[in-house]
């Protein structure tokens, strides 16, 4: 499906996945379309396809993250609480912000300082309030270990950028009633689970499709004393 997305500008990208049905809300759309992916992707920001960050790290596609946006979407309402875990390039947490409005909160965390840093500066490059919402809290950049989610929170959505075995217990519980997680589980085969924890509390959990993501792991596994691979400037899309 991927190779078909491919555009020359982020609006032409953003139609593309729209039209493939891989984003499936109109929120969704306008959302992506204001944030343009020159700022988060070291190069072809345009390709269908994860592009290395450095630190043996990628920026997603962007088909994943429009099927995770869309999956969460009726959990990313104005005033929602998010949580985007393994946030990476900072993408997906300034997508988030814009779905979420100035009064809900996202908050990415990373486990690589220098890609958390590079991260929290690519959001402020790309949004221009973003210096703003970062000093508001309404979006925050931690630098810890995703795994333990964000302790003392809870969220309305949960996105996990990175593969893992058993789904933590500390993001199950930082998941609100209602409230969804969107997450790659597994290792050599892994497949996305969207899971729902009704108003109840029930968990509902389903195994959605295939994936290949980094693994969401220890810091020692990740080359982080390498170097990230800056963004200069965005292109003009
Ligand atoms: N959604 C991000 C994906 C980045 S790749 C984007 O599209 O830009 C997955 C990220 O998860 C990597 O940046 C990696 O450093 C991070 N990661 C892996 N294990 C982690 C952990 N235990 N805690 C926090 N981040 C982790």
């Amino acid at each position: 499906m991927s190779w078909r997305c491919s555009a020359a500008s982020n609006s032409g990208l953003v139609e593309n996945l729209y039209r493939s049905n891989l984003i499936t809300t109109t929120r969704v759309r306008d959302a992506m379309a204001s944030v343009d992916r020159a700022h988060f992707a070291p190069h072809m920001p345009y390709k269908d396809a994860p592009i290395a960050l450095g630190c043996g790290t990628t920026i997603s596609a962007p088909h994943m993250h429009a099927m995770a946006l869309s999956a969460l979407d009726d959990y990313l309402k104005p005033g929602a609480h998010a949580l985007d875990i393994g946030s990476g390039s900072g993408y997906l947490v300034a997508v988030m912000a814009k779905l979420v409005g100035p009064a809900g909160r996202v908050v990415g965390v990373e486990h690589i300082k220098q890609l958390n840093d590079a991260g929290e500066q690519r959001f402020k490059n790309a949004m221009p309030d973003g210096n703003e919402l970062i000093n508001r809290g309404n979006v925050e950049f931690v630098c810890a270990d995703g795994r333990l989610g964000k302790p003392g929170e809870e969220f309305d959505a949960i996105h996990v950028g990175a593969a893992i075995n058993v789904v933590p217990d500390e993001l199950l519980a930082q998941l609100k009633a209602p409230g969804k997680m969107f997450i790659p589980v597994g290792d050599f085969a892994q497949y996305i689970y969207e899971i729902t924890k009704t108003e109840s509390g029930q968990i509902v959990r389903e195994k959605k499709f295939g994936v290949s993501y980094v693994p969401l792991t220890d810091l020692d596994e990740y080359d982080n004393s390498g170097d990230i691979i800056p963004v200069n400037f965005p292109s003009v899309s």
